[in-house]
């Protein structure tokens, strides 16, 4: 179920400011509150999915085309589309995702170094 009060929620709603990088029908790009890279972007869908799981299953052709489309601009505007850059998306409680929201995290700016830090 989508919690409506969710922090992204609000930002959609615009009930709470953002740093907006990219906007369009389906998307919005905002930078993240507590960067974790010199560019840290986050991409959600302007649709209520709470996950990867729910929007891969149940968003539009138009929705999930629109976020990756989104997912390169904003790679392009902030810079890193050359340089290199890492997309993530936490979905559910082993991968720790702390906002019910679909978000898509663009990281970039330096070094990444390897995928997963080891156990
Ligand atoms: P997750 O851990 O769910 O993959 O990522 C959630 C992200 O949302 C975190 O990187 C966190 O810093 C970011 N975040 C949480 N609250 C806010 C907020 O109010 N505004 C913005 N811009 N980012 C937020």
């Amino acid at each position: 179920m989508y919690d409506d009060t969710n922090i992204f929620a609000k930002i959609l709603r615009g009930e709470i400011p953002c740093k907006k990088v990219y906007e369009d029908d389906h998307t919005l790009a905002f930078e993240d509150i507590n960067p974790e890279a010199p560019v840290h972007t986050l991409v959600i869908p302007k649709g209520k999915y709470t996950s990867m799981k729910d929007f891969s299953a149940n968003a539009s052709d138009a929705e999930i085309g629109a976020l990756i489309r989104a997912v390169g601009k904003v790679a392009a505007l902030k810079g890193v589309e050359d340089s290199g850059f890492r997309i993530l998306s936490n979905a559910g409680d082993d991968a720790h995702q702390t906002v019910a929201h679909l978000h898509v995290h663009i990281f970039g700016g330096r070094f990444l170094g390897p995928m997963l830090t080891k156990k």
